[in-house]
């Protein structure tokens, strides 16, 4: 799995074949998609319109809330497959636990039977905690390749992070930029970004890759689509990562695990 890939949240459809193709040509290769994102079909498009090799690409691609459940589950991923336009995933997710559904033991259940089949190369989870990792650790056989959990500086994750290590699941940082939203104004982001010669963006990045995440940033603006991928020429020093430790809020921009429905 590339530890940098592109983010289609809030990209309509129609936008996204343009979107996503301009991305491959910066150079991205992993897309992050999903069912409640309205976007597989265009996303799919730019892929196939692309020319570049299917095993070249790494797709995600999850199951919204709603589609839980065994048998709605292969309903839904045969959906997802035929909109992407591809006869299997590389990366399959549960968007959410929904705990009052109480359906993502047997949900997960359905996923092991799709990796079996060979539609889905790997599955994972997204918004899990480690309670709900617990749960399918007693009651399911594959381990989750990955948790896809919201984390950036603000919001750092180290306990969910030090979990993930312990059970041998990838941490993949979802609104890694914050959103966009003030992290990229802080003044601490703003003066390492300001030593290295590079933007906000870049250095924010390049802290989760230095602290092993595997990244998915958003843009529908080619110039920030390339900004975003430029980030393996240079690192940040012990001072820098000490400077970003201190931007921990604890705070969420995103809805708590516990209770999204
Ligand atoms: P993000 O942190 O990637 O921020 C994206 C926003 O930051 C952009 O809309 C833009 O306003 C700004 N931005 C992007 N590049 C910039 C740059 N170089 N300079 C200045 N501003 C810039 O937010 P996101 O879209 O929420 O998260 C990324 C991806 O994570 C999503 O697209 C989606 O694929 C995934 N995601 C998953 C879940 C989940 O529940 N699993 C939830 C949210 C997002």
């Amino acid at each position: 799995m590339p530890q940098l890939g592109f983010g289609v949240w809030q990209v309509p459809d129609s936008e996204a074949t343009a979107v996503v193709s301009t991305a491959i040509e910066a150079g991205y290769r992993s897309i992050d998609t999903a069912a409640a994102y309205g976007n597989e079909a265009g996303t799919g498009k730019a892929i196939a319109a692309s020319g570049i090799a299917r095993e070249d690409f790494f797709v995600t691609t999850k199951l919204q809330n709603p589609d839980q459940g065994h048998e709605s589950t292969l309903r839904a991923f045969d959906a997802s497959l035929e909109r992407l336009g591809l006869d299997y995933v590389d990366l399959y997710l549960i968007h959410w636990p929904t705990p009052a559904r109480g359906l993502y033991v047997e949900t997960y259940k359905a996923f092991e039977k799709i990796l079996a089949d060979g539609r889905a190369r790997s599955i994972g989870v997204s918004n899990f905690l480690p309670e709900h990792l617990d749960a399918l650790a007693r009651e399911t056989s594959v381990v989750p390749a990955v948790n896809q959990i919201e984390l950036h500086p603000q919001f750092q994750q180290g306990q969910a992070r030090a979990e993930h290590a312990s059970r041998s699941i990838v941490t993949e940082a979802w609104s890694p930029l914050g959103q966009g939203k003030g992290l990229l104004e802080v003044p601490t982001v703003a003066a390492v970004a300001h030593k290295h010669g590079r933007t906000p963006a870049q250095v924010v990045l390049r802290w989760h890759l230095q602290l092993g995440n595997v990244v998915i940033p958003k843009s529908v603006t080619p110039s920030r689509i390339r900004e975003n991928i430029d980030v393996f020429g240079f690192d940040l020093d012990d001072d820098d990562l000490a400077a970003f430790a201190a931007l921990d809020e604890g705070r969420r921009l995103g809805g708590n695990p516990a209770e999204v429905n």
